[in-house]
């Protein structure tokens, strides 16, 4: 199957849309659903996405769909291609601030691309990009297997841990990745070494394209004693509970850090700890999280990024880039 696809129409933050209603992207009702051609996979119209992202914001998919297999994937590519839709890539959606309008187009959840296999010989495991990063950083260990321990607190999928190259307590993805399987819109496949994604810091050159992450590699430690790897791995859990707001809806650290500082030094030096707009707050505990505290808005935790942004730069001359993806419109401010 070959395609011809333009990449994700994602409206860039502070886009000026002149023609706001409807208040969400509606082509059809809620409970609408179309099976993709070829399978039993089904698409769905006007899927609340606020339940699938950890911030607990946001509106609807315009579509919503969730392949468990390949062939699936392709068709709901290749279904969005012959609309005309735009693609969203979705993981855990513990990194997304989706606008309150919701999404236009065609929003693919990954969470059902789950498989896990280890090779004893090799000590490689190949996982599906949908399956939980905790749960692999605790399969790995309970096998005495090291690499994954600092990953038992990021609340990711595989695959979004991949293409953001996510990290903690001084490890990250690329330390152990041999090779991610990547789906391209046009329905073709490639098998991407580590050394090919340009992972810096947060980074890969897999951020803002459209290319899906199927499965991936990862080469391990064999040989650790189990009870001392679980032990390690439960140690970093442990420390993040009590060091980070674990507590209330987030998307973990907001900003990146910008050179040797850290963003939330940052913030709490200029003094914003505990500054809220609407339902949306600066935590107490780590002033780079933003914790939505019951009724925050996508646009209260929008307006509350910007606010750090300017507050940050007139006291430390440094502008704050998001960590967090953000996806939709909002209005400038
Ligand atoms: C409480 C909390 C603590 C956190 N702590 C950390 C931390 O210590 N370190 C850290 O690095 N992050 C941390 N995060 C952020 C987040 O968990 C990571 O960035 C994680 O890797 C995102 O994975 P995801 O599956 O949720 O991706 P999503 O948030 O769903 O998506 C993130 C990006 O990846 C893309 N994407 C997702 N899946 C795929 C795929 N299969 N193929 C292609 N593109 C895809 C999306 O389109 C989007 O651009 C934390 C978040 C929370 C809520």
């Amino acid at each position: 199957m070959t395609l011809s696809y333009e990449s994700p129409k994602v409206a860039i933050p502070g886009t000026v849309n002149l023609n706001l209603t409807p208040s969400c992207y509606v082509s059809q009702s809620p409970n609408y659903q179309i099976q993709l051609p070829g399978t039993d996979c089904l698409v769905k119209a006007q899927i609340p996405l606020a339940h699938l992202t950890s911030f607990r914001v946001g509106g609807p998919a315009e579509w919503y769909v969730a392949p468990r297999t390949l062939e699936e994937l392709q068709a709901g590519f290749e279904w969005a291609y012959s609309q005309g839709f735009p693609v969203t890539l979705l993981g855990a959606g513990s990194n997304l601030l989706i606008s309150d309008r919701g999404l236009s187009g065609l929003v693919i959840g990954t969470r059902r691309l789950r498989h896990t296999k280890f090779d004893p010989n090799t000590g490689q495991v190949t996982v599906g990009a949908g399956e939980p990063l905790p749960r692999l950083a605790w399969h790995t260990a309970e096998r005495g297997w090291q690499g994954l321990e600092w990953a038992v607190g990021i609340p990711g999928t595989v695959g979004g841990a991949v293409v953001m190259n996510a990290g903690a307590h001084g490890g990250c993805i690329a330390e152990s990745l041999v090779n991610a399987h990547v789906l391209l819109p046009n329905g073709t496949t490639k098998i991407l070494a580590s050394s090919e994604l340009g992972y810096t810091y947060r980074t890969s050159t897999l951020q803002g394209r459209s290319w899906l992450v199927t499965q991936a590699t990862f080469q391990l430690k064999l040989g650790g004693e189990p009870d001392k790897v679980a032990a390690d791995t439960a140690a970093h859990l442990n420390h993040r509970r009590t060091t980070q707001p674990y507590h209330l809806p987030s998307c973990g650290s907001v900003f990146r850090n910008p050179g040797e500082h850290k963003a939330g030094w940052l913030i709490e030096q200029a003094g914003l700890k505990g500054y809220q707009i609407g339902g949306a707050q600066i935590a107490q505990r780590h002033a780079n999280f933003i914790l939505n505290c019951g009724t925050a808005t996508a646009t209260d935790i929008f307006q509350l990024i910007r606010h750090v942004q300017q507050e940050v730069e007139q006291r430390w001359l440094l502008w704050l880039e998001p960590e967090v993806k953000i996806l939709g419109e909002f209005q400038p401010i």
